[in-house]
This record gives structure tokens, sequence and C-alpha cells, in this order.
């Protein structure tokens, strides 16, 4: 079984493809909503990051995920811990998700953060999703409401387009010109080795 990560940018359009790909019957692993999960489920996790960042960021037990991302952003160090706290307990998720997904000829990953953190080096193949910033910062606003300083201030803390490029397996253009879907079918084909 193949185990395939599909990253890119803030606004790319990761989700998008991935929604094409569970379509096609893939099993897509979304580790953004597991590791939200593991904080808020995984008591292990909750001890160590009370231990890093102290109770404040929990109010009658429940994590003040806006209060702790503020804390973060912007702070590379304490970023770090929270990953080396986060990330082991949503790769021991994934782990598990592939023992339940064994069967079938690939599952997916959707992750933002893969490239930065050296996670792709661990799955079989990297598919990046590009678009051009513009254009992401468009989505972005009109899917979150967010305004375009605060998504292009997201977009400066993430990798580029080139570094993810750099270690593309394959590349999915979303540049709201070319289409995705005949790219996303290749693609499947391709991870079924049919092509
Ligand atoms: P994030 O990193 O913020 O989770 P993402 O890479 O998963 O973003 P999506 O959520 O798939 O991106 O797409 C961002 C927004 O842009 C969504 O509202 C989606 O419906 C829209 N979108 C994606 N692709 C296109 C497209 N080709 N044309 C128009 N809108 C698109």
């Amino acid at each position: 079984m193949l185990r395939v990560g599909v990253t890119g940018g803030i606004g790319s359009g990761k989700t998008t493809v991935c929604e094409v790909l569970a379509v096609l019957g893939a099993p897509v692993f979304h580790a953004d909503d597991e590791a939200r999960q593991v904080q808020d489920d995984d008591p292990e996790v909750r001890r160590r990051m009370v231990d890093a960042f102290g109770e404040k960021f929990f109010e009658n037990g429940a994590l003040n995920r806006k209060a702790l991302a503020e804390r973060v952003f912007g702070d590379p160090d304490a970023l770090r811990r929270l990953n080396e706290i986060v990330h082991p307990a949503v790769r021991e998720r994934f782990k598990r998700f592939c023992v339940q997904h064994a069967r079938e000829p690939y599952v997916v990953m959707e992750a933002a953060i893969l490239v930065e953190t050296g996670g792709h080096k661990a799955l079989d193949h990297l598919v990046v999703v590009t678009a051009p910033e513009d254009e992401r910062v468009r989505r972005v606003m009109g899917r979150d409401g967010a305004d375009a300083a605060h998504v292009r201030a997201r977009i400066r803390h993430q990798a580029t387009d080139a570094q993810r490029k750099a270690v593309a397996d394959t590349l999915i253009v979303n540049d709201g010109r070319t289409l995705v879907i005949p790219q996303v079918l290749s693609l499947h084909e391709r991870l079924m080795g049919r092509t």
C-alpha cells in the first residue's frame, strides 16, 4: 500500500483535491483535523502541553486554540515545542489508519505543514497542489472572511511553492484556469498502478 501525502500552501486547494480522491474511493487522513483532535482528546498530549505552556491556555478543561495559536505564531521555538508534542501523536494515529486500510492500493494524508517538518520523507509519494498567491488569498478571504494581510502573514510562515515543488512527485495546478479533476484522475490512475 502506498502512503500518499497531499500538501500545498493555504488556500491552494488541498482539501478540494482530497475530496476528489475520496470520491474515487481513497481513504483520506486529515492531519490538521487529527492534530486538533489529539489536543482535545489525548490526555498525554494535554499533560505535555500544560507542562510546556501552562494551564492558562485551558479554560475549564477546554483548550483555547486561538490563544495558543497567537502564543506560538511568530515564535519558532514555541511552535517547535508544540509540534514535538502533537506530531508524534498524529503520526501514531496515521499508522493505525494505514493498518485499518492495509488492503487499499493507497491511502492519503492531507497536511498543510509537511515539507516544513520533513514529514513527507516518511511517505511514498508527495502531491503538491499549487495556485498563485493572489488567488490563494482571494479564496481564503472568501472562505473564512479573513483579511488579506492575515492570510499573507500565514503564507510567509509556510514553505514556499518552490520549496514544495522541489520535493514533489506530482504537481497539481489549481490556478483557477487549469482543470483540476483530470489531473486528479490521472494521479489516481498512476497510484492504482494502471498507467
Ligand atoms: P487550507 O490550507 O486553508 O485548509 P486548502 O489548501 O485545503 O486550504 P481548499 O479549502 O481546498 O484549500 O480551498 C480553499 C477555498 O478555495 C475553498 O473555499 C475552495 O472551495 C476554493 N477553491 C479551491 N479550488 C478552487 C478553484 N479551482 N476555483 C475556485 N475556488 C476554489
